[in-house]
């Protein structure tokens, strides 16, 4: 399929006044003893909440939140009540929490709801019927749902009863504005890129990104590689490693892609120097090695600044760019220049420029260069789903299937 928005509506297609409109957003945000510590997802998805309130819906919001095992144990950890409190000041409205998300609470509710007011379900997960799929909890939802929208593009990839299981049982269904930003641009990404186009892959193993690279393989002209995968693609190489992660039985899949982009005339760009440590715990044990091979006491954590240097020339020329995975060890400060570079190189184009997958998200935004991209995706599990070319349940849920003569 060419566009993946083709036959779903979107919340603007919708005559929203005095409808009661169900909004499953994605506000998993993370969490340390009970206080958000990033409320990027919060904020992603005020643009469609505040659409929907513009316009006059009675809106009832809901979201998983962790991984709640049973209650009531686990409700003090997974309550969305910190989420509510920070929904209810950006928004400047009360948020009324609804204990139990099977209840049929909202039906009483919804009729008398003021315009300065709210609904936000408790976690959706308080329910087993949510990751089962459940029936029960999805007609419960239904029962008293106008329109159906998803905006929860983190969560598309997963067929519960909030994203799939609701939208069986009611008519009119679209997305928000976050999923269809997200789906036009890895739309971009995957289907119709402008070239060139420079894809950049890191991160920890080959074997996770397989799936997109068999995908994006055709449409990229230039891959850089860097993150730990680099050093199984360089040992393919028979280039010396040291003591860097490698794996093994990567190495010969490795040598085939690189002999497949060269086949093509195209570039697959691998580290030309490192950093490197002896003891990952050691960071002042932390050197540049300048040649392309390793040492055989040391272990690679990031790309070195001649490999920064290569992939930002090459970052600069593209029209589209694609990056997914760190270039080393980015959580540690001193291991993250590699990582940085890039995102600053991202920063500076003019392409477009598109992050997600993994911690790519969390990288960018580590950086300070996260609000000079085009585009991070919200989803890192979805978004990887999506660009190995599977179809998102959460997506094909509401789009309106027309049947062919
Ligand atoms: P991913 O989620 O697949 O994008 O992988 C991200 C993880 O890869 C991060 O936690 C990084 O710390 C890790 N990583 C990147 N480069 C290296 C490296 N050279 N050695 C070990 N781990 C790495």
């Amino acid at each position: 399929m060419k566009n993946s928005l083709q036959n779903i509506r979107s919340i603007e297609d919708f005559e929203l006044k005095d409808k009661k409109v169900f909004l499953r957003l994605d506000l998993n945000v993370p969490m340390k003893n009970g206080k958000i510590t990033d409320s990027t997802r919060i904020e992603a998805a005020l643009p469609t909440i505040r659409y929907a309130l513009d316009h006059g819906a009675k809106l009832i919001m809901a979201s998983h939140f962790g991984r709640p095992e049973g209650l009531p144990t686990d409700r003090e950890k997974y309550t969305l009540e910190p989420v509510a409190e920070e929904l209810g000041r950006l928004l400047d409205k009360e948020v009324i929490l609804v204990d139990d998300p099977k209840s049929d609470a909202p039906k009483a509710l919804l009729p008398t709801l003021r315009p300065n007011q709210v609904v936000l379900l408790e976690n959706l997960r308080f329910h087993p019927d949510e990751t089962e799929n459940g029936e029960g909890l999805a007609k419960a939802i239904a029962a008293y749902t106008d329109i159906y929208i998803n905006d929860a593009f983190g969560a598309s990839h997963r067929a519960h009863a909030s994203i799939v299981g609701v939208p069986q049982y009611v008519q009119q269904k679209g997305v928000g504005f976050l999923m269809k930003k997200e789906l036009e641009m890895l739309d971009k990404v995957s289907q119709n890129p402008d070239s060139p186009y420079v894809v950049i892959l890191g991160g920890a193993k080959v074997s996770d990104k397989i799936g997109v690279i068999e995908n994006l393989i055709d449409k990229a002209d230039a891959i850089l590689i860097g993150g730990a995968m680099a050093y199984t693609f360089l040992a393919a190489q028979k280039v010396e490693t040291g003591k860097s992660l490698v794996e093994k039985d990567k190495v010969k899949y490795a040598a085939e892609l690189i002999a497949r982009m060269e086949s093509r005339g195209k570039k697959l760009l691998l580290p030309i120097d490192h950093f490197v440590v002896t003891d990952i715990k050691k960071v002042d044990t932390l050197k540049t090695a300048t040649t392309p091979s390793i040492n055989a006491q040391d272990i690679g954590i990031d790309i070195g600044p001649k490999t920064a240097e290569l992939y930002r020339k090459e970052i600069a020329k593209a029209k589209t760019v694609f990056w997914n995975g760190p270039m080393g060890i980015f959580e540690t400060p001193e291991f993250a220049k590699g990582t940085f570079a890039v995102a600053k190189a991202l920063a500076e184009s003019e392409a477009i420029t598109i992050v997600g997958g993994g911690d790519s998200a969390a990288a960018i935004n580590a950086s300070g260069y996260g609000d000079q991209v085009t585009h991070i995706s919200t989803g890192g599990g979805a978004s990887l789903e999506f660009l190995q070319g599977d179809k998102l349940p959460g997506v094909e849920a509401v789009r309106k299937h027309v049947p062919t003569t």
